[in-house]
């Protein structure tokens, strides 16, 4: 048997913190989908200079497998912001949504965190969520998480970074950041 609870919501909202504690609570297995977004990014990245990405995104999102989520530069601003950037292209999120669904079929039950899990990777999920806040909370909170590293960036560079990935993520055509119908609402505010 599965169980599914699907959480969205913008950057910064506190879905990854709901996401894993109910995964520890109950013992489901979580994917924070974020992640294979930024695989791809900085896959990207990595490769050199940032061209062709239309093309070469949709490859590298194909091959993506688990090891890959557990690079510790994923977190890094550079590759957040490729990561939205490759969000945008359909053949990407096609190939992902293959990895996700897959997941998702697990036994037991499953917690997945991103975007688009209640609207589109898995519509018929049993609970959903959608985790916001204010905008200035959200970057507040940002700021604080990354402030002692040695090259962070401000908190009007980082209010800013937060406001650009939420307008690529609501303002997209292919699967738009979107509350679904019947998604309870959270606010974290
Ligand atoms: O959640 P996180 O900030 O790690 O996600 C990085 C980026 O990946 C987001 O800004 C968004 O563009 C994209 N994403 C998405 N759909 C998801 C999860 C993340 O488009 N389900």
């Amino acid at each position: 048997m599965s169980f599914t609870v699907a959480i969205d919501g913008p950057a910064a909202a506190g879905k990854g913190t709901i996401a894993r504690a109910i995964a520890e609570r109950f013992g489901f297995h979580h994917l924070d989908t974020g992640l294979l977004y930024r695989v791809v990014g900085s896959k990207l990245l990595e490769a050199g200079p940032l061209s062709d990405i239309e093309a070469r995104a949709p490859v590298i999102a194909g091959r993506i497998v688990e090891a890959d989520l557990s690079d510790k530069r994923l977190r890094d601003e550079e590759v957040s912001a490729v990561a939205s950037v490759v969000a945008a292209i359909p053949a990407v999120r096609g190939a992902l949504i293959r990895f996700q669904r897959r997941f998702a079929a697990r036994e037991g039950g499953v917690v997945l965190d991103g975007r688009d899990i209640g609207t589109v990777v898995c519509p018929d999920a049993e609970v959903k969520l959608y985790v916001t806040a204010r905008e200035d909370i959200r970057a507040e909170r940002r700021f604080e998480e990354t402030r002692n590293h040695p090259a962070a960036p401000g908190r009007q560079v980082v209010l800013e970074a937060i406001r650009a990935r939420d307008s690529l993520d609501s303002g997209r055509s292919a699967a738009p950041l979107r509350r679904a119908k019947d998604a309870v609402l959270l606010d974290t505010s």
